[in-house]
């Protein structure tokens, strides 16, 4: 939702205050999913409001839920027909979103659904924010207790292609007058635009930085990741060594397993090399995912254990991450690409 926008309207209306503290409670705090929920609000400001302004940037067309866990994707419809997907997880105790940035992506990955589409455009900020924000009325409207803690920009499209809008919505779902959601509780998620992490780190300091890397050898990387030619991985070791000198922070490396593809033995000895070659690169830690391959099938977990266990022994942070929504699409771009 547009606040800044029903903020001007209230206060060129000639309303008191706290008609917009009535809309922020009733937006942000319980949930609702049409101004005529506004019960706090008078009938003819309600009706205004919804003539005006959209509680969401765009409609819901589809919401499939897995049986196998906690996930939930959405198919999104924008204003224009465009669609974008968003997905509700519980990796652990609290619900987790994963948010779009794009409609399709310009970058082509391989193993990616997402990156067949081709690039159609950029989410603005509000499109972005709207995301978690429908998750937000989902949970509450279907009861499902805690609230949503976290957020992660790895949905269609590459966040900082979309610098600007990103850094936008994370400063817009982090206000505590919205839906105030830890910076820290924020991950965003890049194939390896090395150029924007110098800005990233003076932007949002405290957001998570995760890097898609999926393989450590440069001619192997380009085949799977075509940005790899752009930002090979001297520059991405670079920026990540000016990253981690300004921020201090930890960095994740998602490695997604793709069997006979990423995970011999070979690759396990050159991330490791990769990761040995930077500076602080105790702050790097690996998390491993089973790669969705679609149609519910997925790596196994044998080849992701020892892919693990090799890294171990090398003496690398590694976590395995579980794979999550295999039975609805739930892999970037999945769902919105079947539509097409
Ligand atoms: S994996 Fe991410 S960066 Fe690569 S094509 Fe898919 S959406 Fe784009």
């Amino acid at each position: 939702m547009n606040f800044e926008a029903v903020k001007q309207f209230i206060k060129e209306a000639g309303l008191p205050n706290f008609r917009l503290t009535q809309v922020r409670e009733a937006v942000y705090k319980r949930g609702i999913t049409s101004w005529e929920e506004a019960s706090s609000l008078p009938e003819d400001l309600r009706k205004q409001l919804d003539q005006k302004f959209p509680i969401l940037s765009f409609k819901v067309s589809k919401i499939l839920y897995s049986q196998q866990d906690r996930t939930a994707k959405a198919l999104l419809t924008l204003q224009d027909g465009l669609q974008i997907e968003t997905v509700l997880l519980k990796p652990q105790d609290t619900w987790s979103v994963c948010v779009s940035s794009q409609v399709g992506c310009a970058l082509h990955c391989s193993f990616c659904s997402t990156g067949k589409m081709g690039f159609k455009r950029d989410l603005t900020q509000e499109e972005i924010a709207d995301q978690v924000l429908m998750w937000f009325q989902y949970v509450r409207k279907e009861k499902l207790g805690e609230r949503i803690s976290n957020v992660v920009f790895m949905g269609m499209g590459e966040p900082l292609l979309n610098y600007v809008s990103v850094v936008e919505a994370v400063r817009n779902l982090s206000n505590p007058d919205y839906l105030n959601i830890g910076v820290r509780h924020i991950s965003v998620s890049t194939s390896g635009i090395a150029d924007k992490l110098h800005k990233l780190a003076v932007d949002l300091p405290q957001v998570n930085l995760a890097i898609s890397l999926h393989n450590a050898d440069n001619a192997e990387r380009s085949k799977l990741m075509p940005v790899n030619r752009k930002f090979d991985l001297d520059d991405l070791k670079k920026a990540l060594e000016e990253y981690i000198a300004m921020t201090g922070r930890q960095v994740f490396l998602e490695y997604s397993v793709i069997e006979n593809i990423n995970s011999r033995p070979e690759h396990i000895r050159k991330l490791a090399d990769w990761i040995y070659s930077i500076k602080d690169n105790y702050l790097l830690h690996v998390n491993l995912i089973a790669c969705n391959l679609g149609r519910g099938e997925k790596t196994e977990d044998r080849v992701v254990k020892e892919f693990a266990a090799g890294l171990k022994a090398m003496g690398i942070a590694v976590t395995i991450r579980k794979s999550m929504g295999n039975d609805i699409l739930a892999a970037c771009g999945q769902l919105a690409a079947q539509k097409r």
